[in-house]
Order: C-alpha cells, then structure tokens, then sequence
C-alpha cells in the first residue's frame, strides 16, 4: 500500500494584519510541526510570513494566480511573481474565488497550468453545493471539476501538489462532512484519477476542507484516502492549526 506523507495548509483568507501575523508566527514557530506544513496567506504578507517561516520546514503559498503572463493586468499577480518572492504553493479554484469571482472549469485549468509551468505547487480545489448534495450530484460535480483539470495536465502534475475535496456547504458553516462522506467522495477522486494513471493517483495527496477543528480532524484524517486538510477559519489561531497538524501526524 502506498504511503502518502500527510499534508495541512492554512489558507488564511483575507484576515491578519502585520501585528497578528508576528504574534501566529511566534506561536507556530515555538513548536514543531511533526507533518507537511504550507501556510498560505494574502499575497500582501507572503513576505512576512516568508521571513517568519525562515529556517522551518514549514512552506508559503498564495490563495490565488492570474491565468494570464504578466503584463497589464491592474491588480493582478503572476504566478512568476510568486516564485519570485519565494512562495512554493499556490490555492488554485478556490470555492469562493468560483462562485464571488465567476471562475469557471476552463479558468481554473488555465491557472493550474499557469501554476504548474511556474514550478509552483497546487493545491486544486474541488467541491459541490448543498443543493448539489441534496440532488444527489455530489460525486457527479466534483468528478466533471476534476476532470476539466484532466483534460489539461495528467495526474503526475495533479501530484505535484494535492486535490482538495472541499464541500461547498462545510466551508465556514461549522458544519462538517462527515469523516464517512468525506472519505466516500475521496476515494471517488482516487478511482477517477486512477482511471487515467494509476501511480500517479495513489501517490496524489487528497485534503479534506471545511470546517476541520482541533475536535473533528483526528477522526477525518485516520480516513484511508484524506491525506490531510485545507484549512480555513481554524488555521488562524495558531495553536488551533497546530493541534490540526498533530491530528495529522498521528
Ligand atoms: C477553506 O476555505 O478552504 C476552508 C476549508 O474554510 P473553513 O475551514 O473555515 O471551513
């Protein structure tokens, strides 16, 4: 059986200030995460959050890429800027970025494959809506996001990074999959990618987000196919990311 080393990321949103960054850092860097760390926050304080995780094994990433080159696209960022000032990773399809920022299928591969060719890696998020769930379309939803990004790169790059199966409905609602319907939809991913390259999907790290706690993250990690999880609102208390990440570990 092939063994996936576990990852969690911290994708802060748009919340922290200078002053809230340092005291998190503090805090994170005091103790030793014992699994695979990527800490993504707004692109404004990827250099303070780059210089604070100097030294750790801890990585940086952004919530978001341009899907075009570099050029003249006020208030845009390419994913060459983000190599540039030392980011590894890069959050690609977030739900709030495709529904408040309308991007589709189509964008979302063209900024994986911006990412990719930049030698950032992705973390690629895919995830259905409530009335989806209720419709009983999960499965058939998250396997067209998944393969609008297949038809574009092969699974060895999906690998590169990780898929996160994140449930529209579980995000910031409190409400969490539950670590049976989290680990069905996973190992629907891991069937689909396989379907295209078998070592490449088992090797591919599937996180699990919404809504993951210090409370709930034991019971979705020992899952066989959630290698890890993305982590929104409880990743900015930094004992609470910490204690995810020793959910993790164990
Ligand atoms: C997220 O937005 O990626 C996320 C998982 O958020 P939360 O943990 O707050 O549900």
């Amino acid at each position: 059986m092939q063994v996936r080393a576990k990852l969690v990321a911290a994708n802060w949103k748009m919340n922290g200030s200078r002053a809230d960054n340092e005291r998190w850092l503090s805090t994170f860097c005091a103790a030793s995460p014992r699994c695979q760390t990527v800490v993504c926050p707004p692109y404004v304080y990827l250099p303070q959050v780059l210089q604070g995780l100097a030294g750790t094994r801890t990585e940086v990433g952004a919530q978001n890429l341009c899907a075009l080159a570099a050029g003249a696209w006020t208030g845009e960022v390419a994913a060459e800027m983000l190599v540039d000032v030392g980011a590894s990773w890069v959050i690609v399809g977030h739900s709030e970025r495709r529904s408040a920022y309308g991007e589709t299928d189509e964008i979302v591969a063209t900024k994986l494959e911006r990412a990719l060719a930049a030698g950032l890696r992705p973390i690629v998020c895919v995830g259905e809506t409530l009335e989806q769930r209720e419709q009983g379309q999960s499965q058939q939803i998250v396997v067209a996001q998944l393969d609008a990004l297949l038809r574009r790169c092969g699974v060895a790059q999906l690998a590169r990074g990780a898929v996160a199966y994140e449930p529209i409905w579980a995000i910031g609602t409190g409400r969490t999959a539950t670590p049976q319907q989290a680990q069905q939809m996973h190992e629907a991913i891991r069937a689909r990618l396989a379907a295209a390259d078998a070592v490449s999907a088992a090797a591919t790290r599937l996180l699990y987000g919404g809504s993951v706690k210090p409370a709930n993250a034991a019971e979705l990690f020992t899952q066989p196919d959630i290698d890890g999880g993305l982590i929104g609102g409880a990743s900015l208390v930094a004992a609470d990311f910490l204690a995810i990440c020793e959910a993790a570990a164990r």
